[in-house]
């Protein structure tokens, strides 16, 4: 017989291993197949790690072990090939332990839905077909009129979709004649607008300098720092080129769904068909195609966000993040891999160059390329040698900086938008907050209107009349009075970006304002529709959160601002300046990009913090060595590494006496330099009636922790029914 060690669906700490299966079929079934197993009881999904002939005896195995060897059918097996190659699956090994993630949840975060090793796989979307007509014969013979005109279509366009074929009856009619035939073909649910082949620029000396960096550099990974608007684009294209001319594949990401639609069509434009497009807002089906497509090697160019990485690519010649100081490259649940450590494992699978290009790269990126880990190629100038926009600090606490029509929007900010709508330019209006008030409350007994889930403050949105908890996505609708004491005059505080909206109705009358935030998008097209027709002319203010500053060539924006920059300063993390700085500087370089000259506009509570006025003048290098200083002194990355350990339980008391109980044992090991923070009671305590602690791991010896941390989640695993979430390299905190 043949045994079988497999992984079940489920993708917890403990279940992180394989059981055996006896197998005594014919049907093909090797690694890395999908198969039907009963699993205590339940019919799971399987997914086979390795096989083996042997000549036990399912008898001689029970006595070993004391436990009956269940066998599988062949009517179990799910899958004809392997879900995927060796090398997706030594990827996945890679990812599940730097990231101490069970096996199956990374190879469940790699494959659409049809393709995973679950048992609702199945109820995911099969392959879909369309019918074709083709023409055998145009004899015209003894068919009658009705059957001739038919006939003549299908000859002009043959072969013809069906449907469009005229009527199924005359259509049988003509079959029967011989004349024609029906056939199948596999259906593509994801068409990519074709569009009209571009010629490449002609690269600029600073551009074709850039480029031959990359190629020449000894290092596999290399940062391109190249300022907003010098033209990073055109040397990703450029190196594709080049890539591809070898018969070689590329790999593109993009920090948000939102920004691939634009950069599909550069590709597109450049390259023809051979595009292909992954992103988690693709629907199943066109997912389930557009992977297919590519593990076929149908397509040599994969354009997408941070799922992509997975892309099942062969022969990969190049991997490019753009703006790889995005945070959303990191997932923010389990197994929160961040798409730029996967893109390195998988350069150097591959052996292929990364690029991470950014006008402002992340602190641990930039300290890399410093230190001669990674190559470093540049671009210092915009690429029509526009002068960056000037930028005007403009600071809330000064009151002379209002003119009692708002106070959100300053006077300084009103004369300037005057201004540009006047003149037929647009505007750009930066705010990190969603919703139309930011939090309510009861002014008489002083009640709060917290999340019942996770405790965080609720906003009120306008658009549809509710309140949300933007951490765990609760909702409910706005009450009329307080709960606590019956007031139905509630206060309503703080503003985000629905009421910049209205703000800007109320000073403008006419004025045509667009708002793009995480609650347009989640309506699919809509934010592609949007930035399309901003860029159109058809707005003349887009206001915004943060996916707005990226990416994005608005040649007509000649004044962007960002309406409260100390958002970001106030939040719980150690990266909050970086967050501040990189969103001025992103704003700032959104103005100002062709002919007509910019200008940036900051308003802020903290006018001479120094990642406010590093981001104002878009100073990079002085923002990176003041706050290398800070990390240094307060030790946080890049100079040390980071793990957060989320202990999660039902009961507080024993919760408590578990974490405490776990730091001990970190600090029993007398590791040299391993510290634990916490515990700590995080922001969002409680959720769902689960409480949490979060450990904080600091490390310089990736080896030995990441040896003792494996061995001791095995041990800690299951005890007093605390569980256990490790998020590796986590941005906040
Ligand atoms: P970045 O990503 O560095 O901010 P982009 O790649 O968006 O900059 O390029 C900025 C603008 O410059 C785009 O409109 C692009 O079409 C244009 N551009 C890039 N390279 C060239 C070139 N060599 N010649 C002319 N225009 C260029
Ligand atoms: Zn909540």
């Amino acid at each position: 017989m043949k045994i079988l060690e497999v992984l079940t669906e489920y993708g917890t700490r403990s279940l992180d291993r394989t059981f055996s299966y006896a197998y005594f079929g014919n049907k093909a079934i090797g690694p890395r197949y999908r198969v039907k197993i009963n699993f205590n009881g339940h019919l799971a999904m399987g997914f086979v790690l390795s096989l083996r002939e042997t000549t036990d005896t399912p008898e001689a195995f029970e006595a070993r072990n004391g436990y009956p060897l269940k066998t599988i059918q062949e009517a179990d097996i799910v899958d004809e090939f392997p879900l995927m190659d060796e090398e997706m699956y030594d990827l996945a090994k890679e990812v599940a332990a730097y990231y101490f993630a069970p096996l199956i949840s990374v190879i469940q975060a790699m494959l659409p839905l049809s393709l995973s090793p679950k048992l609702s796989s199945e109820h995911g979307p099969k392959i879909a077909y369309e019918k074709w007509v083709r023409l055998l014969s145009d004899k015209e013979d003894g068919l009658t009129d009705k059957q001739i005109e038919s006939l003549r279509l299908i000859a002009k366009n043959s072969p013809i979709l069906k449907k469009e074929a005229g009527s199924p009856s005359i259509l049988k009619k003509l079959i029967e004649a011989g004349r024609v035939q029906i056939y199948q073909q596999e259906k593509q649910r994801l068409q990519i607008p074709l569009n009209e082949r571009e010629e490449p620029h002609e690269m600029s000396e600073m551009q074709r300098q850039a480029y031959q960096t990359i190629l020449d550099s000894p290092k596999e990974v290399v940062l391109l720092q190249g300022v907003t608007g010098s033209g990073k684009t055109e040397v990703y294209l450029r190196l594709s080129e080049t890539v591809l001319a070898q018969g070689k594949t590329v790999l593109m990401l993009v920090p948000e769904i939102s920004l691939t639609p634009v950069m599909v069509e550069y590709f597109s434009r450049r390259f023809g068909q051979k595009v292909a497009i992954l992103h988690s807002n693709l629907t199943a089906g066109e997912r389930y195609d557009e992977y297919r497509r590519i593990a076929e090697g149908k397509a040599s160019i994969v354009v997408g966000a941070r799922s992509a990485v997975f892309a099942p690519l062969h022969h990969i010649g190049l991997i490019v993040l753009d703006e790889e100081h995005v945070e959303s490259y990191k997932q923010d649940n389990a197994p929160f891999y961040h798409a730029r450590e996967v893109a390195i494992m998988r350069g150097k699978q591959e052996g292929c160059k990364v690029v991470l290009g950014s006008a402002t790269p992340s602190l641990e990126t930039k300290a890399r390329a410093c230190r001669g880990i990674y190559g470093y190629a540049e671009m210092n100038r915009r690429i029509n040698e526009k002068a960056l926009p000037k930028t005007q600090i403009v600071d809330l606490t000064d009151r002379k900086n209002f003119n009692g029509k708002s106070e959100k929007l300053s006077a300084p900010l009103q004369t300037l938008i005057q201004e540009k709508l006047k003149q037929h330019e647009q505007v750009l209006l930066l705010l990190n907050r969603r919703g139309y008030w930011t939090g309510i409350n009861c002014p008489k007994c002083g009640y709060i209107f917290t999340c019942p889930q996770c405790g965080g403050n609720l906003t009120y949105h306008q658009e549809d009349g509710m309140l949300k908890c933007h951490h765990c996505g609760f909702v409910s609708r706005f009450p009329s009075r307080c709960p606590d004491c019956g007031n139905t005059h509630l206060r309503r505080v703080g503003y985000g970006t629905e009421r910049v909206v209205k703000e800007l109705e109320d000073l403008y009358p006419g004025v045509r304002v667009a708002r793009l935030d995480s609650d347009v998008s989640r309506v699919s097209k809509q934010a592609e529709t949007i930035l399309k027709d901003f860029k159109a002319g058809k707005y003349d203010i887009l206001v915004g959160t943060q996916m707005i500053a990226k990416g994005h060539d608005f040649p007509n924006v000649t004044l962007s601002a960002v309406v409260n920059a100390d958002i970001g300063l106030a939040l719980p993390t150690y990266r909050a300046a970086e967050r501040t700085f990189e969103l001025i500087a992103q704003a700032v370089g959104r103005s100002g990009r062709s002919s007509k000259t910019g200008i940036a506009l900051i308003q802020t509570y903290n006018p001479n913090h120094y990642a406010i006025r590093f981001g104002a003048t878009q100073d990079y290098e002085s923002f990176f060595r003041y706050e290398m200083r800070q990390r240094k002194l307060a030790q946080y990355p890049p100079y040390v590494y980071l793990i957060l350990l989320e202990f999660q339980s039902a009961n507080e008391n024993k919760l408590v006496s578990f974490v405490y109980d776990f730091k001990r044992d970190v600090e029993a090991q007398n590791f040299a330099d391993v510290s634990t923070l916490g515990p700590i009671l995080p922001y969002y305590a409680m959720q769902e009636g689960v409480h949490k602690r979060i450990l904080l791991l600091r490390y310089k010896n990736k080896e030995e922790v990441t040896a003792y941390l494996q061995e001791a989640l095995k041990r800690w695993n299951g005890i007093s029914g605390v569980k256990i979430v490790v998020n590796v390299d986590p941005l906040d905190y």
